[in-house]
This record gives structure tokens, C-alpha cells and sequence, in this order.
């Protein structure tokens, strides 16, 4: 067992990896514990996976994980944490954007006896206006909806503690939002501050679109209360319709003001039909999560991994059965 496992997720980092490597390397050797850095290439498409092969080959503190296919940001952090073998293991984005040094930082609280440090953002440099607009509302949002104790603005970097990595291991839903996982599971935790720096090269993996998925695992993961919203508003809306149903036909009764009013009926018409569509969909959010959850496939599928002392390597015909396999004998490993 060393002391520290660094988990670097990475997809299409060809022109940052060796840089992070030897950012990372010069940092983890004042540690003053013994290290491992774990890479997971999340199914890169350029040469990420060569160039970690060949640091592989010439420095034994460091281990790939090779996906089958591009899982996903939050996935390969949890396949770095279940190769992990360390007694703290250390979340860190490939693109250099959460300073390395700050480690060392955080490994001392951990030795204070803190079991999650995680870094808080004080300032994203080089990032938009619309990426800090976003973010700023949604760690808001999601703080107003859910009951578990997100901390604000901080994302994966981190520091957790074997037992908190443990836990987080036993948990096996398919959706994940690791930060709100962490803060889920409790245990003794604390923050370190920061300035988030520009990307050191490249551009980002989290276009829009990933960035609304994202959002939305993050917080149906976290929360019934879009459902509960749902419901309110499908109350209040059939009251509303309720109500200028008996209008009609008051108008209709007396005879007011019968002049047929297409653009009123199609306005009114458009608008529930938006409104009830907008709720179905926020059911199928949720119904969507179940179905995935029901089909029980795993998390994600290793195509390879190098520098492990027990090799996990998966042919194509052996894949999900033995990946599963695989996760369960190390989770019930550590548990003994
Ligand atoms: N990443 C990943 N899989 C993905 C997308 C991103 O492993 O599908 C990694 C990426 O290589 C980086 C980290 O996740 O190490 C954060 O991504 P990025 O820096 O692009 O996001 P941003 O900082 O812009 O939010
Ligand atoms: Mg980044």
C-alpha cells in the first residue's frame, strides 16, 4: 500500500500530459509519502495513451488505466479511485488548471486528521463569462434543492481518505456527480483555497452540452424536489384552468362578450400544452436515471492497464461480466 494514489482523469490531453507528469512528479517527491499517479485515459482519441504508456515504462510510481470507449469525465475518476491503493487518494484535472503544489497542502490537514480536503475555487482564470455565470447559478441551485451538504464552488479536486474512498466504492449508481457523493458520505471535512488558472494548453472536454448533462445529473442525483416543483405547478395550473373554465361558461350563460376568440384559445392552448410538456420531461429525467440504474451494466469497461502489480487485463470477450468481477473482489479486498 503506498501513501498517496493521484487520480488524473484525462481525455484527449496530448499537449498538456507530459507536463502535468513532471508538474505532478516534482510535487509528490516532497511529499514525504509514497505515491502512485494513477492516469485514466478516458477513451482519448490522440496520442494521450502512447505518451502515458511510454512514462509508464520509465517511472515505476506511475499506472495507466485504458477505457474501452470515452465513459466520461466523472466515471474515470471512479475507476481511478477503485485501482487506487493508496491510505489518501487525490482527484486532479490533466490540464494543470488546479495547481499540483496545493497537495502538499492538502496531504498535511489529512495528517491533521481531516478525511475529505477538498480545494475551493476563489477565482476561474481564463475561463468565459458564461462558464462562470453557469457555474456561480448552478452550485446555488443545487445548494437550494438538495439536503446534502455540497460545498459552493468547488469541483473534483480533492483529497479523500481511504475510508471515505471506500465507501464512495460501495456506492454503485450510474449517474455519478462525485463532489456531491463526497459530500454525501460526511465524514471530517475542510477546504483549502485557490485560484483556478487557465488551461495550460488545449481546449476544454466539457462543451455545453456535457456541461447540462452534467448539471442535471447533479441534480436529480441529489434531489426529488424538480418532481415535487412538477407537481405544484401542475396544481396550480389546473386550478387556473378550473377556474376560467366556469368564466366560459358564466360568458356563455349570460351571453358576455361571446366573440370568438381564436388567438385566446390558441395562446391558452400552446401554453399548457408547453407547460405539460416541460413537466413530462422532468419525469423522464428521473425515469431515465431508474432505467439506467435497472440495467445494471457496469460502470465502465478497462480495455488495458499498465504498471498494476495485479493486472487487470480484459480481453473483449471477457468484458463486462469480469470488469464487474474485477471491481467487486477489490472493493470486498479492502474491506478485509
Ligand atoms: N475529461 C475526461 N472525460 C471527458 C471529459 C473530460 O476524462 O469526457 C477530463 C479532462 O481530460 C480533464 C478533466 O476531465 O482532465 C476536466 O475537463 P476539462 O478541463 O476539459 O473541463 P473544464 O475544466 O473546462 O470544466
Ligand atoms: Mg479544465
Amino acid at each position: 500500500m503506498v501513501g498517496c494514489s493521484v487520480v488524473v482523469p484525462m481525455f484527449n490531453e496530448e499537449e498538456v500530459i507530459e507536463h502535468t507528469y513532471h508538474r505532478l512528479k516534482q510535487v509528490m517527491d516532497c511529499a514525504e509519502e509514497e505515491y502512485e499517479i494513477i492516469f485514466v485515459n478516458d477513451g482519448s482519441r490522440d496520442r494521450t495513451s502512447e505518451i502515458v504508456a511510454g512514462i509508464c515504462r520509465k517511472d515505476s510510481n506511475v499506472k495507466l488505466i485504458e477505457f474501452s470507449r470515452n465513459f466520461g469525465h466523472q466515471v474515470a475518476i471512479s475507476a481511478g479511485m477503485d485501482y487506487a491503493s493508496g491510505r489518501c487518494v487525490v482527484i486532479i484535472d490533466a490540464d494543470l488548471q488546479d495547481p499540483p503544489e496545493l497537495i502538499l497542502e492538502m496531504i498535511r490537514k489529512w495528517r491533521e486528521g481531516y478525511e475529505v480536503v477538498y480545494g475551493k475555487r476563489l477565482k476561474r482564470k481564463g475561463e468565459s463569462v458564461f462558464k462562470k455565470a453557469t457555474a456561480m447559478l448552478f452550485y446555488r441551485l443545487l445548494g437550494s434543492l438538495t439536503q446534502v451538504d455540497i460545498p459552493l464552488d468547488t469541483g473534483d479536486f480533492r483529497l479523500i481518505d481511504r475510508k471515505v474512498c471506500h465507501v464512495l466504492k460501495g456506492l454503485k449508481e450510474k449517474n455519478r456527480f462525485v463532489r456531491g457523493l463526497v459530500g454525501w458520505a460526511g465524514f471530517r471535512q475542510t477546504s483549502v483555497e485557490y485560484v483556478r488558472d487557465e488551461r495550460f494548453a488545449g481546449v476544454t472536454k466539457y462543451p455545453l452540452r456535457k456541461m447540462i448533462a452534467f448539471a442535471l445529473d447533479g441534480i436529480t442525483s441529489f434531489s426529488h424536489k424538480p418532481l415535487k416543483i412538477a407537481s405544484y405547478v401542475g396544481v396550480l395550473l389546473s386550478l387556473s384552468s378550473f377556474i376560467y373554465l366556469f368564466v366560459v361558461l358564466l360568458q356563455k350563460w349570460f351571453e358576455l362578450g361571446t366573440v370568438p376568440g381564436w388567438a385566446s384559445i390558441v395562446a391558452i392552448n400552446l401554453f399548457f400544452n408547453g407547460i405539460v410538456l416541460m413537466l413530462l420531461g422532468v419525469m423522464g429525467e428521473y425515469i431515465g436515471r431508474i432505467y439506467d440504474e435497472s440495467k445494471d451494466r457496469p460502470l465502465y469497461i478497462v480495455r488495458e492497464t499498465t504498471g498494476f502489480q495485479r493486472e487487470n487485463v480484459n480481453t473483449a470477450a471477457q468484458q463486462p461480466a469480469f470488469v464487474a468481477e474485477g471491481r467487486r473482489e477489490q472493493v470486498e479486498e479492502y474491506a478485509g
